[in-house]
């Protein structure tokens, strides 16, 4: 059963190219590949199958694949963890999934240079994991940091929790092989050597090809950095009485100047009664913590202790009570799957249903953060008003700037979603008030996004606007 452009000729092309055992036409192969978190109609969900997958083994594979598709005018996906969340890696025109999870493999560990090449379909747990006899890390820890892969993080240029102190995706790759849309390879990086970090050689092309979606081309190797593995890790959370306070403490801990500061992220107080009401997971705290400061700090012992000193001093001077070391640390070792946890939520009135997870994210300037988050909240109230299948799950702001955590601030809504009733109606709604709060971020001179990608409906209408615009204070 496949589409008018992906005819028997065309698989037994694809046969060729990848081997028998990995082309799949049948039904359930190809829906599994359409598969992503972010809710979507139920009901519509055969629009979005690919016709064939294909899961290459080689650069000359995805390159030979390409070639074919271009004969024949179809369309082409690259997918990798099928994690992302603005349906870059969902095929909308049909068309060959190339799936690049078999190609999975370390290629080199140079720790005189500091490198580690890979194949894009690793994913950063398995990475970690072979590199621990050497005592380095690749440092990109993503909250999907044990299923997304590395093809994916390119494709959307991902953003790390703990990128205040070691960078996030561009900054880690180094560079990269990549089979442009015609299906020729090309390597882009800082300049032409693939292990330089800086170089003022040319065009950077490297940064053009990050973030792309897939759209540009398909990644398939990288090398990446290698940072020493981390002596010692220390989180603090403080708790709040209200959002004012909480806001200028954690400007006031971002601000601290500490080098080890790897990230801090204020969590408002819809988020808390989000979780004092559905997160089975949540360590009840007393009616009067209103919001929460999460901080977390990594390197060697010498500059983490005496950092961790001042940033308790920090926190407290600004009105934050030290949660304590079990919540603190507890919470922030278990950053990687508290995702995964809320699968339910409530309608107005308080029936408990089955949701989905949905996040709008956008980068938000510290000090428009409030006008940004009232505003936010408005928004899904009004659409919770006419459909009762939308619950406001609260708000976060994480710094966002690699290097130095101050300025602006990852800025995300959690809303969920009871999919299963997603009607039309619904859905437009939902499109339109994605695209509002697209538009007040742009309006508080932030991005639509900084971490997802700005390319899901709704949102990606005003693209233009943001990039083709002067930008607002
Ligand atoms: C629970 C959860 C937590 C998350 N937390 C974070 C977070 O903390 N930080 C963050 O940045 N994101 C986060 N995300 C979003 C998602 O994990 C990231 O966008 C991630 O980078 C996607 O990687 P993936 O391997 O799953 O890619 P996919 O979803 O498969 O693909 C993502 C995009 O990259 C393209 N692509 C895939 N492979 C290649 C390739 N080889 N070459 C070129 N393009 C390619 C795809 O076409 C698609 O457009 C989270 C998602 C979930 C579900």
């Amino acid at each position: 059963m496949t589409s008018i452009l992906v005819t028997d000729p065309v698989i037994d092309e694809l046969v060729a190219i990848c081997g028998p055992d990995n082309v799949f036409a049948d039904k359930s192969s190809r829906v599994n590949r359409a598969r992503v978190p972010a809710p979507f109609p139920v009901h519509r969900w055969a629009e979005h199958v690919p016709d064939v997958v294909v899961l290459p083994t080689s650069a000359e594979q995805v390159s030979e694949v390409v070639k074919l598709a271009n004969r024949h005018r179809i369309p082409v996906v690259p997918r990798a963890g099928g994690t992302g969340l603005t349906d870059g890696a969902v095929p909308l025109r049909h068309g060959i999934v190339v799936d690049v999870k078999l190609m999975n493999k370390i290629l080199e560990v140079d720790l005189d240079d500091r490198t580690v090449t890979v194949q894009p379909g690793i994913n950063m747990l398995k990475l970690n994991e072979e590199l621990r006899q050497y005592g380095v890390i690749y440092p990109d820890d993503p909250a999907s940091y044990p299923c997304s892969l590395v093809g994916g993080r390119i494709g959307t240029s991902g953003w790390s929790l703990i990128g205040g102190r070691y960078g996030h995706t561009r900054d880690l790759v180094i560079s990269f092989q990549i089979v442009l849309p015609t299906g020729e390879l090309i390597w882009v990086g800082d300049g032409g050597g693939r292990k330089v970090r800086k170089s003022s050689t040319g065009y950077q092309l490297k940064q053009l090809f990050m973030g792309h979606q897939g759209t540009l081309g398909i990644v398939t190797e990288a090398v990446l950095e290698l940072v020493p593995r981390p002596e010692a890790e220390f989180a603090a959370f403080f708790s709040y009485p209200d959002y004012e306070t909480a806001w200028r403490s954690t400007g006031a801990l971002a601000k601290s100047g500490l080098a080890t500061l790897a990230g801090v992220v204020l969590f408002d107080e819809w988020k808390l009664d989000y979780l004092r009401r559905d997160d089975e997971a949540y360590i009840p705290q007393p009616d009067d913590v209103r919001c929460v400061v999460a901080t977390a700090m990594y390197g060697t012992t010498d500059e983490v202790r005496p950092g961790a000193k001042r940033l308790l001093r920090i926190g407290k001077e600004t009105g934050g009570a030290y949660l304590g070391d079990e919540i603190s640390q507890g919470d922030w070792a278990s950053r990687h799957d508290r995702y995964a946890t809320p699968l339910h939520g409530r309608l107005r009135d308080g029936q408990v249903v089955p949701m989905s997870w949905h996040c709008e994210d956008a980068s938000i300037n510290w000090s428009k953060l409030p006008q940004v988050r009232r505003e936010w909240h408005d928004i899904v109230a009004r659409l919770g008003d006419r459909f009762r299948i939308f619950d406001d799950w609260g708000m976060f702001a994480y710094t966002n700037g690699a290097f130095k955590p101050w300025g602006d601030y990852l800025t995300e809504i959690d809303v969920g979603i009871w999919e299963q009733e997603l009607d039309d109606a619904a859905w437009d709604a939902w499109v339109t008030a994605k695209r509002d709060i697209a538009a007040v971020a742009i309006a508080y001179g932030g991005s639509i996004s900084a971490c997802h990608g700005a390319c899901r409906e709704g949102e990606v209408d005003l693209v233009p606007e943001e990039l083709g615009g002067a930008g607002t204070s």
